[in-house]
């Protein structure tokens, strides 16, 4: 099947064609600058073809028919007819308690996902105008939702309530919910394949570690536990996430400086993580170079990244009674081998041990710890479209 991948923003569109079957990804690309003016940027790997286009996209409708041209037109298309696609498969954020699996999109679940909005408000509204443009555009073709949230919805309560009075959850839903779920899903699936074992029968701990990062505790193939909480803010520190910190910390500070909360969650979510400790870039590469020229911040940022995903391993095979896999994955696990080093190193009494020159590698699913290693430690690249994709052509194919 032929099925287009969407991530929609509120002023950005990302797409893929992609074959379900044969996981070639026919075309792909990005439109930007929505509700301002309208850019499109197309790629089709397979011929090396990178087209820019300013088109005018006043809303997602306009976004969305400039992709469907693009992947038609007779210059740099991949398709002869619209009707070629056979299906859409869309990535919603926040699924909340109601979406443990990815579903077909039907007006039930349109009204599901309009009920999810006030937990999700910056992106579930962006996600629905996307799948209401594609409706518009592309009448009759089936779409289905694929959560961020739903990998983690197998979590245990204890797992996923806070410490708060029980209404707060009973009443407004208020609980650990876990992104990054398709990423997680998907590592999951291939480190058992890698380790020639089925999900079922392994304990992994999956490592996404990019701008946004976040760990998962995935026991016999079901999360069981993960570092983002109520929203992406919660757990590692990232990019300019803070992460996790004493709620009392606002209190102090917002009446110290006299900020209101916005202005607060603000410096929690764009100043904060390695960029606010290290005052130098969220970019792990822009980290290493100014560590390596002496940049104290610069190295304690990344120090403190490090130490904190150690944390998490250590407390997730505590969860789940031992581990058999560490998976490393996203921008930063995927290419970082000092980071990858250095958050293995120190965990061979649980039987980490890693193989140096393996590790030098980036971008491709490798094996990274030493032959001896109790645990085995990957470098899987995540493929979150694929995902979406695969998803897509079951729940299709099933109706
Ligand atoms: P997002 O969470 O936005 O999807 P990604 O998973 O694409 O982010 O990760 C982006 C981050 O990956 C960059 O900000 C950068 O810190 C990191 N990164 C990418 N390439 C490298 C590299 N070669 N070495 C170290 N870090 C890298």
């Amino acid at each position: 099947m032929k099925i287009l991948v969407i991530n929609a923003g509120s002023s950005s569109l990302k797409y893929q064609l992609m074959d379900s079957a044969s996981h070639d990804v026919l075309a792909k690309g990005l439109c930007e600058r929505i509700g301002i003016d309208g850019r499109l940027t197309h790629k089709v790997p397979s011929k090396d073809l990178k087209k820019e286009f300013e088109i005018p996209m006043p809303t997602h409708s306009e976004a969305i028919a400039s992709v469907l041209d693009a992947l038609v037109s007779p210059e740099h298309g991949v398709i002869k007819d619209v009707k070629e696609i056979d299906a859409v498969g869309h990535r919603v954020v926040h699924g909340g308690e109601k979406f443990a699996a990815s579903a077909l999109i039907t007006d039930d679940v349109m009204k599901a996902l309009e009920e999810c909005i006030p937990l999700a408000p910056l992106h579930n509204p962006a996600n629905i105008t996307g799948i209401q443009a594609c409706q518009k555009v592309m009448p009759g073709v089936p779409m289905v939702a694929v959560f961020d949230t739903a990998f983690h919805q197998t979590m245990p309560e204890k797992a996923y309530l806070y410490a708060l009075p029980y209404e707060y959850y009973e009443k407004d839903k208020v609980r650990r919910y876990g992104f990054h779920g398709t990423s997680h899903r998907y590592v999951t699936a291939r480190a058992a394949a890698m380790l020639g074992k089925k999900a079922e029968d392994v304990k992994i701990i999956t490592c996404h570690l990019g701008n946004g990062s976040s760990v998962a505790a995935v026991d016999g193939g079901k999360s069981v536990d993960t570092s983002m909480g109520f929203t992406p803010l919660a757990g590692l520190p990232m990019g300019t996430r803070s992460g996790d910190l004493d709620a009392g910390i606002l209190e102090y500070l917002m009446t110290k400086y006299g900020m209101d909360i916005k202005e607060m969650l603000n410096i929690l979510n764009k100043k904060s993580g390695v960029l606010g400790i290290s005052g130098v870039s969220s970019d792990f590469r822009d980290l290493e170079d100014a560590a390596k020229g002496g940049n104290h911040r610069a190295e304690l940022a990344l120090e403190s990244f490090q130490y904190n995903v150690k944390k998490l391993i250590g407390a997730y095979a505590a969860a789940m009674g031992g581990v058999d896999a560490i998976v490393f994955t996203a921008g930063v696990g995927e290419n970082d081998a000092a980071t990858r080093m250095a958050v293995a190193s120190g965990l061979e009494f649980m039987g980490v041990k890693m193989d140096a020159e393996a590790n030098n590698t980036r971008g491709k699913e490798t094996v990274i710890s030493a032959a001896d290693s109790k645990v085995k430690v990957l470098l899987i690249p995540t493929d979150e479209e694929l995902m979406i994709a695969t998803d897509t052509a079951e729940i299709v194919g099933k109706h």
